[in-house]
């Protein structure tokens, strides 16, 4: 299980090598993704808190990037963290997420993307609950849902 600490230590030093690469120019993305899709995942974007797919679904599943596939989250690490955002306290697996601090609008944030496509996730914070101690604030735009049962 990651805490934060190890998260720190991704962002300082190396983030964990990603099972695969998918590798493609901005202007392919602009024209593979969606644009409210592309603003999050490749310049990112934030969506409108509660106003977004996933911040109230809590069936089982999982939790894909929205840019190139990978497994990201499952549903049974989601929990309700009152931000407007689904929330997570892990990733699916230690590699999936790659951690880059972000001191954009004046905060100290660490950024989440993912570790395959480079897409921006959200952030990660310190202020999750036990036993992780992390809080995975994720836009919706960024992920499509699996359904349980339905991941080929
Ligand atoms: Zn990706």
């Amino acid at each position: 299980m990651l805490r934060w600490i190890d998260v720190l230590t991704f962002a300082r030093y190396s983030n964990p090598e990603p099972p695969r690469r998918v590798e493609l120019a901005e202007a392919e993305w602009a024209r593979q993704l969606p644009p409210a899709r592309f603003r999050v995942l490749r310049q990112q974007g934030t969506e409108p808190p509660y106003r977004n797919a996933y911040c109230r679904c809590y069936e089982p599943g999982l939790y894909a990037c929205a840019g190139c596939g990978s497994r990201l989250f499952d549903s049974a690490t989601k929990y309700h963290a009152i931000s407007g955002w689904p929330s997570f306290t892990q990733p699916r697996a230690p590699n999936a997420i790659k951690y880059t601090c972000d001191d954009s609008l004046g905060m100290q944030r660490m950024e989440a993307s993912c570790n395959v496509c480079d897409a921006h996730l959200g952030h990660v914070f310190p202020d999750g609950p036990a036993p992780s101690g992390l809080r995975y604030c994720i836009n919706s735009a960024s992920l499509v849902r699996i359904p349980a049962g339905q991941d080929p």
